[in-house]
C-alpha cells in the first residue's frame, strides 16, 4: 500500500502526543523532529520538508497548548491542515472550454501510464455523460496506437488514428476537427513519451499545443519514481505550461514523496490519482482526503 511507511511513522509520533494531558514546546519540537525524518524517509523534497516543518511550528507557537483540553489533538490538526495545503488545499477541477470541445493534452515519459490514464480519463468523462474522443498521437512506441484502440473498444469510446506514418501534430489537428464534426465534447490527445526528456519531444508537444490550444495540459507521472517524478514535472512545466498532474501507480508501495512534493515544487496541482492497470474511471485527487488517509 502507498504511504504505508510514512503513515505508520506519523501515527506513531502522534500516538505519543495524543495521550498527553499537557504538551510543552519541547514535546512539539520532538514531534516535529520525528515528522521531519518521516517525511524525508518518504522521499519528500528536502526544501518542502523544511518549509512544512517551519509552518507547522509557527502555527503551534503562541497556542496555549497546556491550557487546551486536548493539546495533542490541536497539534495533529495543524499538521493535517498543513499537509492538505501542501498538496494543493482543495481539489482542482478539470477545466472546461467555453465552447466545446474541451481539449486535453496528455504528456509524460514512457511507461508513466499515459495511455492507460487517457482511457481512464475517457471512462470518467463517459460516466459523467460526456462524449469523449481519444486521439492516438503516440506514433513512436510500437503498439501504442493498438493499445489505445483496444482500450477504447473496451470502454466504448472512439479512438481517432491516422496510423504511424503521419506526424503527431497533423494527427492532433485532424483529431480535433473530427471531434468538432462528430460533436465530441472532450478530446484527449495521447502523445509520445520518451525515456528521458529531450528537445525533439518538447518541440513536438509545443507544436501540438500551438495547433490544438488545449484547455488542459496534464502531465502523467509515476508516483513510484518519487523525487524523479518531481524533477520530471519541473522540467515539463518549465517548457510547457502544465495545468495539472495525474499521479499514477498509487496502488503500488510508493513512499509518497511525489504526491507530497509535486504541488509545492511546481505550483501545478495534482488533479487525478490513478490506481491499478484495469480501466476504471480516473479518481479526482482530494488533498484533504489524502492527508487524512496518511495521518490515519
Ligand atoms: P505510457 O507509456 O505512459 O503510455 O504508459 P502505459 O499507459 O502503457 O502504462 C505503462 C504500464 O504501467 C502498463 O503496464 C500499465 O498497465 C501500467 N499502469 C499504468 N497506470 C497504472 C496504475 O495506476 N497502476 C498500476 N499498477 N499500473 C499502471
Amino acid at each position: 500500500m502507498a504511504f504505508e511507511g510514512l503513515s505508520s511513522r506519523l501515527q506513531n509520533v502522534f500516538g505519543k502526543l495524543r495521550g498527553k494531558g499537557k504538551v510543552s514546546e519541547d514535546d512539539v519540537n520532538e514531534a516535529m523532529r520525528e515528522v521531519r525524518l518521516a517525511l524525508l524517509e518518504a522521499d519528500v523534497n528536502f526544501k518542502v520538508v523544511k518549509d512544512f516543518i517551519a509552518k507547522v511550528k509557527e502555527r503551534c507557537v503562541g497556542l496555549e497548548l497546556t491550557k487546551s483540553f486536548t493539546p495533542g489533538m490541536v497539534v495533529i490538526d495543524i499538521v493535517n491542515k498543513e499537509l492538505t495545503e501542501l498538496m494543493g488545499g482543495t481539489h482542482t477541477k478539470l477545466a472546461k472550454a467555453n465552447k466545446p470541445p474541451t481539449v486535453i493534452l496528455m504528456a509524460g515519459l514512457q511507461g508513466a501510464g499515459k495511455t492507460t490514464s487517457s482511457a481512464k480519463l475517457a471512462k470518467m468523462l463517459q460516466k459523467d455523460k460526456h462524449k469523449p474522443l481519444l486521439v492516438a498521437g503516440d506514433i513512436y512506441r510500437p503498439a501504442a496506437i493498438k493499445q489505445l484502440q483496444v482500450l477504447g473498444e473496451q470502454i466504448g469510446v472512439p479512438v481517432f488514428t491516422l496510423g504511424d506514418q503521419t506526424s503527431p501534430v497533423e494527427i492532433a489537428r485532424a483529431g480535433l476537427q473530427q471531434a468538432k464534426d462528430n460533436g465530441n465534447d472532450y478530446v484527449i490527445i495521447d502523445t509520445a513519451g520518451r525515456l528521458h526528456i529531450d528537445e525533439a519531444l518538447m518541440d513536438e508537444l509545443r507544436q501540438i499545443h500551438e495547433i490544438t490550444k488545449p484547455d488542459e495540459v496534464l502531465l502523467v507521472v509515476d508516483a513510484m519514481t518519487g523525487q524523479e517524478a518531481v524533477n520530471v514535472a519541473q522540467s515539463f512545466h518549465s517548457q510547457l505550461e502544465l495545468t495539472g498532474v495525474i499521479l499514477t501507480k498509487l496502488d503500488g508501495d510508493t513512499r509518497g514523496g511525489a504526491a507530497l512534493s509535486v504541488k509545492a515544487v511546481t505550483g501545478c496541482p495534482i488533479k487525478f490519482a490513478a490506481t491499478g492497470e484495469k480501466i476504471e474511471p480516473l479518481e479526482p485527487f482530494h488533498p484533504e482526503r489524502m492527508a487524512s488517509r496518511i495521518l490515519g
